[in-house]
C-alpha cells in the first residue's frame, strides 16, 4: 500500500509538473502575441427590441496562434489577468476597437470588456481618454462592460474610478449580471447605463413554465426603475427574442441576429444596410 500510495504521489507530482509547463509556455505566447500580431477583434452586433435595428457591437478578443489555431479567450483571458498582461492586452482592445468603431456610424456604439484588473489602475481613466482623443469617436458610444469583480476590494479607488469613468462620458454596463453574488447591492453603489442579462437566464427560458422567465422579468422591472437599460445575452432562437421581446429588455445580443465577425465584415455590412 505504501508504495502504492507513492507510485500516485509521483503520477500526481508530474502530472502538475506537466500542466506549470504548458502554463508557462501559454503565458510566454501570450507575451509575444502583441507583438507578433496575432490577436484580432471580432464585433458581435446588438440590437434593439423595439426597432429591430442593430445599435451597437461587443468588442469580443480573439488570438489567432501560429500552432494553438484560434485560442478561446476564456481560456486566456484569466492566465493574461493572472500574469499581469492584461493591461496591455486590454489597452490594446480598447484602441483598436475606437478605432474600427471610428469608421462605422455615428449612431452605432462599440462596448468593450474591462477586465477588474483594469479597473483597479488608476490611469484607466487617462487611458480611456487617449483612445476617445486617437479615434476621434464621441464618448457616449463607447460602453465599458465591467464585471462584479471589480468590486471584490471595496475601496474609495473603486468608487473614484466610477465618477472618473462617468467624467470622461463613457457609458457603463455591469455584464454577466446574475451570475455572481450581492449583485443588488452594487447597482445602488455605481452608475451603471445597462445591465447584461448573463445568457445562462436567457438558456431554456422560452420553455413554458421555466423560472428563468421570471427572473428576467424581475431584473427588467429593476431595471426600468432604476432607468437602466437590459441586454439579454446569449439570444440563439426565434422563440427567445420573442419571449425577450414580451418581458420587456431593451436589447438582444446573440447568434440569432449575428456571431462575432472580424473589422471587416462589420464594416461591409453597415454599408449594405447603408447606415454609413
Ligand atoms: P462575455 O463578455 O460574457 O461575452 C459573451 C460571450 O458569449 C462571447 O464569448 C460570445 O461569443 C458568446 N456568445 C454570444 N452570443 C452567443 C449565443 O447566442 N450563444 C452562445 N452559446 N454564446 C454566445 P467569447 O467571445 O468566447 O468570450 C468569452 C468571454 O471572454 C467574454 O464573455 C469575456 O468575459 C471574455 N472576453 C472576451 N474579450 C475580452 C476582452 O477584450 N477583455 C476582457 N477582459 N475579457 C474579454
Ligand atoms: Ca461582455
Ligand atoms: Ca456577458
Ligand atoms: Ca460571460
Amino acid at each position: 500500500a505504501k508504495g502504492e500510495g507513492r507510485g500516485v504521489h509521483r503520477f500526481f507530482r508530474s502530472e502538475l509538473l506537466v500542466g506549470a509547463q504548458s502554463r508557462k509556455q501559454l503565458e510566454d505566447d501570450l507575451r509575444e502575441a502583441l507583438a507578433a500580431d496575432q490577436f484580432f477583434v471580432a464585433y458581435q452586433p446588438v440590437v434593439s427590441t423595439r426597432t429591430q435595428r442593430i445599435v451597437g457591437f461587443e468588442a469580443l478578443l480573439r488570438w489567432q496562434h501560429p500552432t494553438r489555431g484560434l485560442v478561446s479567450p476564456s481560456d486566456f483571458i484569466p492566465v493574461a489577468e493572472e500574469c499581469g498582461l492584461i493591461e496591455t492586452i486590454g489597452e490594446w482592445v480598447l484602441r483598436t476597437a475606437c478605432m474600427e468603431a471610428a469608421e462605422w456610424p455615428d449612431s452605432i456604439r462599440v462596448a468593450v470588456n474591462v477586465s477588474p484588473i483594469q479597473f483597479a489602475n488608476p490611469a484607466l481613466s487617462t487611458i480611456v481618454t487617449s483612445a476617445l482623443a486617437k479615434s476621434g469617436i464621441k464618448p457616449d458610444r463607447l460602453e465599458l462592460e465591467i464585471t462584479e469583480g471589480v468590486f471584490v476590494d471595496e475601496s474609495a479607488a473603486t468608487e473614484q474610478m466610477f465618477k472618473a469613468l462617468k467624467g470622461c462620458g463613457v457609458r457603463l454596463a455591469l455584464d454577466d449580471f446574475g451570475t455572481g453574488y450581492s449583485s443588488l447591492g452594487y447597482l445602488r453603489k455605481a452608475p451603471f447605463d445597462k445591465i447584461k442579462i448573463d445568457q445562462s437566464f436567457v438558456r431554456g427560458a422560452a420553455i413554458t413554465g421555466n423560472r428563468n422567465a421570471a427572473i428576467i422579468k424581475a431584473i427588467v422591472t429593476l431595471a426600468d426603475t432604476l432607468g437602466m437599460e437590459t441586454t439579454a445575452e446569449g439570444v440563439e432562437t426565434q422563440d427567445e427574442i420573442a419571449l425577450i421581446v414580451e418581458l420587456g429588455c431593451s436589447h438582444i445580443q446573440g447568434y440569432v441576429y449575428g456571431k462575432p465577425a472580424c473589422a471587416a465584415d462589420v464594416r461591409a455590412h453597415l454599408a449594405l444596410a447603408g447606415d454609413t
